[in-house]
């Protein structure tokens, strides 16, 4: 059996220096300018040595972009369920008053097509929510996690998705047995992640305490929707750090969205921010989807909803940036591309543009706790080429036509496309 090889010429770097990668069994082996195709060589003939070389002709060569947060089984609902408030309450009882009008081979065929144009937009990683509600006539059970589960299983091999089943409400207590049985029942089939809306259960606290509880029991890591809210009472986010420090949950744990810790005293922020870092919970904002359901009973001094960006990355916490939801009833626009997430984090996130990247790329990496793909020896050959001179003229303009690379072979884009 042959080593798949790859060598990719005339790249630029983000630095802005040009040069040659070669890539060996998915990771980056070399890098350098005028790297040689192995064919050319005497001393390194193995008999195996089918090198295919590629001219990327300048394109800036980066990191492969990761999608950590979106809600695939709802992807490219909009036109079938509006949301006529554009609050997240007006996007919760839209999908439930329409949820009979989705079928399993419908969730598959929006969600593949999701997935693929991410892919095209050079996203090779994905982590997405699948709603795990009781059925009693109006909610889904597990088919949202069938058919989550049925796209990772089709691209395996070009996208890795990790599914993260959404917990309906209420999970706690008595009125939650069957919830917590359903959850129970998506583990069984496969998932990869326990999930929940603990601010939108009669008690936070005891349904953070819930979710450790099963992920605990199931040994997987979990992914909450935490404090979706721009009410400053509400703030799980410090329990939540607080349970993950006394009981030495041993999976890792990510809050998204975190939108009430934008809305307390820098004093506050600091405070939480530090116990999530010391947690070693990884936070995932979410602009585009905050910005469309947030802050709209307010037309004066209107809040970005955003959570505390700054306080959390001087903590030393691990923020990441995703999408959330793409053209349904919680965000009617998005393209499935992180390089507009990243924007928004310019723009509505003050981050500086190299900051705004690591974002959507390594730090979203760090949060499904994948491999790095640093262009460096030894990276995991997941790679993006993008007709850009720099970082921020390619989240600015955001270009098509992008050249991706998934373990060392080209799986979306033409090179040979000038
Ligand atoms: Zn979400």
């Amino acid at each position: 059996m042959t080593t798949p090889r790859l060598l990719l010429r005339t790249a630029t770097f983000a630095d802005g220096s040009t040069g040659d990668v070669r890539i060996v069994d998915g990771l980056i082996t070399e890098l350098g300018p005028n790297l040689a195709p192995l064919d050319d060589r005497t001393s390194d003939r193995t008999g195996d040595q089918g090198e295919t070389v590629v001219d990327l002709d300048g394109r800036l060569l980066l990191p492969a972009l990761t999608e950590p947060h979106s809600h695939l089984d709802k992807a490219f609902l909009a036109d079938v369920i509006s949301n006529p408030t554009g609050d997240l309450m007006g996007a919760i009882e839209a999908m439930l008053a329409h949820r009979h009008l989705i079928t399993l081979e419908h969730t598959i065929e929006r969600a593949e097509r999701a997935a693929r144009l991410m892919l095209s937009n050079g996203v090779t990683a994905i982590r997405t929510h699948a709603d795990t509600t009781l059925e009693n006539g109006r909610e889904n059970g597990l088919q949202s996690v069938h058919a989550l589960i049925e796209v990772r299983e089709r691209l395996r091999g070009l996208v890795d998705i990790q599914v993260c089943a959404l917990s309906g409400w209420p999970s706690i207590g008595v009125a939650g047995a069957e919830q917590r049985a359903l959850l129970r029942d998506a583990v069984s089939a496969g998932v990869d992640l326990i999930g929940g809306c603990p601010h939108l259960e009669p008690d936070a606290a005891a349904a953070n305490e819930g979710f450790l509880s099963i992920a605990a029991d199931a040994g997987l890591p979990i992914d909450l929707h935490t404090d979706e809210t721009l009410d400053p009472a509400v703030l799980s986010l410090e329990d939540l750090a607080r349970r993950v420090i006394s009981s030495g949950f041993p999976y890792a744990v990510t809050a998204s969205h975190c939108v009430s810790l934008g809305v307390q005293t820098e004093r506050r922020q600091r405070e939480v921010a530090e116990l999530v870092a010391t947690a070693g919970i990884s936070v995932v904002a979410l602009p585009h989807t905050n910005l469309f359901l947030q802050g709209r009973q307010r037309q004066s001094t209107m809040p970005r909803a955003l959570t505390a960006l700054r306080a959390l990355s001087a903590a030393g916490v691990n923020v990441a940036a995703g999408a959330d939801n793409m053209q349904d009833p919680f965000n009617p626009v998005g393209r499935g591309d992180p390089l507009e997430t990243a924007a928004l984090m310019i723009v509505a996130g003050h981050l500086l543009p190299d900051e705004a990247f690591e974002t959507v790329s390594r730090r979203s990496r760090t949060v499904l706790r994948l491999a790095s793909n640093e262009l460096a020896v030894g990276g995991v050959a997941d790679l993006v080429a993008i007709r850009a001179p720099s970082i921020r003229a390619a989240i600015a303009m955001g270009p098509g036509s992008r050249v991706v690379v998934k373990s060392g072979r080209i799986v979306a884009g033409d090179p040979t496309w000038r």
